[in-house]
């Protein structure tokens, strides 16, 4: 599927972002004094999330990074993950903080707690900056949800389409889907 001319729409401008990574940075010094987290960044959509958030934090924490890949058909996730890279952090016994930029149909998600837990962690938790709840396929906890957003595809801070748009500073709808060659 490709755009053939592609215009967009702010859905989320950078002050509100910024404004909201602060808010669940300070949730997680509180809930997580002395319990020294490992951030898990599933990789590319949420490493700007990862760098502004991890900024904020006040308390000892450490980052690791994995990739996965979702099959997709057109924008859709197909539900078929794969580990693309691992973390190379030993994670028994840690308190694990997955960072996601967006949980939409949770099955990339779903997969990755499970992936996860079979490493025998003290716990998981998920802070995820974006949400689209409406779509869900599979329930899935997500902990710490920055905004709830409608069944939109959006792009920017970290969000790419077709691997563009991932430096927009604000987050923004796609739009002119009808635009698109099929
Ligand atoms: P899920 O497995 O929950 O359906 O999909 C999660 C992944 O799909 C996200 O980490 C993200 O990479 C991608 N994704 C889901 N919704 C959107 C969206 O609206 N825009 C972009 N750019 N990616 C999305």
């Amino acid at each position: 599927m490709k755009i053939l001319e592609s215009s967009y729409e702010v859905m989320i401008t950078s002050q509100e972002i910024q404004k909201k990574v602060i808010y669940l940075a300070d949730l997680i010094n509180e809930d997580y004094k002395d319990k020294n987290p490992i951030l898990v960044c599933n990789l590319k959509g949420a490493f700007i999330f990862l760098s502004d958030f991890c900024r904020c934090l006040t308390i000892p924490h450490e980052v690791d990074f994995m990739s996965t890949s979702s099959y997709k058909k057109g924008m859709e996730t197909s539900g078929i993950v794969r580990i693309v890279k691992d973390l190379k952090t030993n994670i028994i016994g840690r308190n694990v903080l997955i960072i996601e930029d967006i949980v939409d149909t949770g099955l990339t998600l779903n997969y990755i707690k499970k992936f996860l837990a079979l490493h025998n962690p003290l716990s998981i938790r998920v802070v995820s900056l974006l949400n689209k709840k409406d779509r869900r396929k599979i329930e899935v906890d997500v902990d710490y949800i920055g905004f709830e957003i409608p069944d939109k595809f959006i792009i920017g801070y970290g969000l790419d389409y077709e691997e563009k748009y991932r430096g927009l500073k604000y987050i923004a709808e796609l739009i002119d889907i009808k635009n698109m060659d099929k």
